[in-house]
Order: C-alpha cells, then sequence, then structure tokens
C-alpha cells in the first residue's frame, strides 16, 4: 500500500485508492443530491469513486467529477472512477455498447474500472430487471468468457483503463482465470464485506492470485427493505464494534471500515450526509491492534445482507457455493 496516497497496486499496473465513495442511493432521493455529495465527497478527500449504469446515477456523479475538474480541485487522473456492466449486457456484442452508453451519461473519455456487476444474465433489453407474466426475473444464457473477452477489447480501446468483476464466487473467477488465451486478468472481485461476512477464503483466493477485494456493504449495507436479506442484524449496533469504538474514541462506522483497511481490503463506503461522508476519511488516522482484529474477526457469522434472492435459480447464482 502506498501510504502517500492510499492506493494499491492493481494486477496492470494501474493503482486503486483504497477508500472509496459509494454513490448508490435508493430512487426516492433526488438526483441533484447525487452530484452535491459526490462533491462533497471530493472535497473531503475521496479519490474513488464507485457507481454503475443500473444506480441510473451516471449523469450526476459525472456532473460532479467534471465540476471539481473544472473548478481546479482535481484533475480527471487524481479521480479514480468504477463503472459496471448491467446484467443484460453480458452478451459479448453488448458490452461496449453498455460502456459507451455509461461514457455518454457521465461526459467522459474513459472509466478508471469497469467490473461486470454480477455473473447473472439477464434477457437484453430495455428493462434493468426484464419479468415474465408472473413476475419472474428472465435469465439469459451467456458464456462469461466471451463476456470477458468483450471486456478485454474495452479494455485495449482505452475505455476502460482497468477491468474486473463483482459478486463472483471462486468457480467463476477460476473460470476466467483458465480461459484459454486469457489476454487481462480481473483486477478486482467487487462483493459484500463486513464483519459479519468478513470472506476470509475468497480474500485469500484473490491474494493468491493478486486480485483486489472490494468491499461493499462495509456498513451493513443501506437495508433497503426490496433487497435486504429477512433477520438481519444491525451491524453497527454490533456491542462488540461498539465496545472497540469507544476504546479508540471513533464510531463503529470507522472500526467497520478500519477493520477491512488493515486486511489488505479496498473498501467503499456510502454517506449522503456530508457530517458522515467527512468522518469516513478519518478511517486513515488511526491503527487497530492485532489483538483487536482477532475480536473483530470473531464477529463473522457468514450473514450475506444482499443475497439477491430473485436470481437463486439462475444456473451462476454465485452465492450458494461456500465461497
Ligand atoms: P454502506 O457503505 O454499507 O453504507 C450503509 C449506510 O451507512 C449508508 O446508507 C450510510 O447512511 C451509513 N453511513 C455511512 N457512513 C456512516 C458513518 N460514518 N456512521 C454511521 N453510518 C454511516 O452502503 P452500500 O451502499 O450498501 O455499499 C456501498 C457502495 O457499494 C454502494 O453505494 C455502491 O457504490 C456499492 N455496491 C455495490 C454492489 C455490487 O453488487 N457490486 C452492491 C451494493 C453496493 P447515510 O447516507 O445516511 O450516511
Amino acid at each position: 500500500m502506498d501510504p502517500k496516497g492510499w492506493c494499491e497496486k492493481l494486477n496492470d499496473g494501474h493503482e486503486i485508492p483504497v477508500l472509496g465513495f459509494g454513490t448508490h442511493a435508493p430512487e426516492e432521493v433526488p438526483k441533484s443530491r447525487t452530484v452535491e455529495v459526490t462533491k462533497l465527497a471530493i472535497d473531503a478527500g475521496f479519490r474513488h469513486i464507485d457507481s454503475a449504469y443500473s444506480y441510473n446515477n451516471e449523469k450526476e456523479v459525472g456532473q460532479a467529477i467534471r465540476s471539481k475538474i473544472e473548478d481546479g480541485t482535481v484533475k480527471r487522473e487524481d479521480i479514480f472512477y468504477t463503472s459496471k456492466l448491467w446484467l443484460t449486457f453480458l452478451r459479448p456484442e453488448l458490452v461496449r455498447p453498455a460502456l459507451e452508453k455509461s461514457l455518454t451519461n457521465l461526459q467522459l473519455d474513459y472509466v478508471d474500472l469497469y467490473i461486470i456487476h454480477f455473473p447473472i444474465a439477464l434477457k437484453p433489453g430495455e428493462e434493468l430487471f426484464p419479468e415474465d407474466e408472473h413476475g419472474k426475473l428472465i435469465f439469459d444464457t451467456v458464456d462469461l468468457c466471451a463476456t470477458w473477452e468483450a471486456m478485454e477489447k474495452c479494455k485495449d480501446a482505452g475505455l476502460a483503463k482497468s477491468i474486473g468483476v463483482s459478486n463472483f464466487n471462486r468457480r467463476q473467477l477460476e473460470m476466467i482465470l483458465n480461459k484459454p488465451g486469457l489476454k487481462y486478468k480481473p483486477v478486482c472481485n467487487q462483493v459484500e464485506c463486513h464483519p459479519y461476512l468478513n470472506q476470509s477464503k475468497l480474500l485469500d483466493f484473490c491474494k493468491s492470485k493478486d486480485i483486489v477485494l472490494v468491499a461493499y456493504g462495509a456498513l451493513g449495507t443501506q437495508r433497503l427493505k426490496r433487497w435486504l436479506a429477512p433477520n438481519s442484524p444491525v451491524l453497527l449496533e454490533d456491542p462488540v464494534l461498539c465496545a472497540k469504538a469507544k476504546k479508540y474514541k471513533r464510531t463503529p462506522a470507522l472500526i467497520a471500515l478500519r477493520y477491512l483497511l488493515q486486511r489488505g481490503v479496498v473498501v467503499l463506503a456510502k454517506s449522503y450526509n456530508e457530517k458522515r461522508i467527512k468522518e469516513n476519511m478519518q478511517v486513515f488516522e488511526f491503527q487497530l491492534t492485532s489483538e483487536d482484529m482477532k475480536d473483530l474477526d470473531g464477529l463473522n457469522r457468514n450473514h450475506r445482507f444482499l443475497p439477491l434472492q430473485i436470481a437463486v435459480d439462475h444456473p451462476e447464482y454465485p452465492f450458494a457455493d461456500e465461497y
């Protein structure tokens, strides 16, 4: 890790800032808020910004980034921007047009990282979640290795500096890694990761292949009804996290973020609140002892807040395997 830039080297030579700003917000949040908070995040020091085609906010995130470039706060090369290939675009011929759509929305020439959002192909078309007359998702059958080859072409074309995946399990990562004629390895696997699902096995596997694990839901997710697993505990109310927060005179959120950073995980933190956006930057100001890290390891209970239950019948549903 580079202590000056708080960056980690990716396997293709590029660098990723270890703390990223999550931009996803529920539909009812006005889009103008996304512009405001993304600008606040850049002002607070965030240089890594995570969004996706499916968040329906790339216009606003792009606007915020461009305005912070225009006012001289940052240069384009200071920002690490991640977008994601949505599931209705996994057919190889749809990959580049999907990225180009994101770039048009963003009004940027390239993204720093483009990742396959889930290994689950859905029927191509305008709908993000195509459904049949019974309200069931309509799946598609796509060879993920062919999708990956199309991702490689996006990197060669300069539209994405780095390419990676999200929500892939070990088998699916190996499928890409073992693909005959592989040109580029995925640089990252972005997955749900926090003290209740610490992903120790997947993390070890990723490290062994020089793939960075990027954590989402690090603060226990936004607990949106549509996606939250039933009977999900509230992570930031955990007694051990709260006790460590007291000990370090920080907040449970900061302890949760710091725990991941010290395990070599790149961590995303979403906040649409100015005070909490600034607070999350304090993750670089303290260090947990190895004893406290062990205590936090002990919180793991393999609890997935976002199991994507609606896709459980898809042949590539990633969360049925142990990891
Ligand atoms: P998260 O980072 O786990 O945050 C959850 C909640 O914590 C936020 O709603 C936020 O509320 C609150 N929070 C933030 N800072 C806090 C602090 N210092 N103290 C107390 N509460 C705090 O949320 P997430 O959106 O699930 O995940 C983060 C990002 O990961 C997303 O925005 C998205 O970019 C990405 N993501 C990717 C995937 C994928 O499939 N690849 C899936 C989910 C998410 P306030 O806004 O009110 O502060």
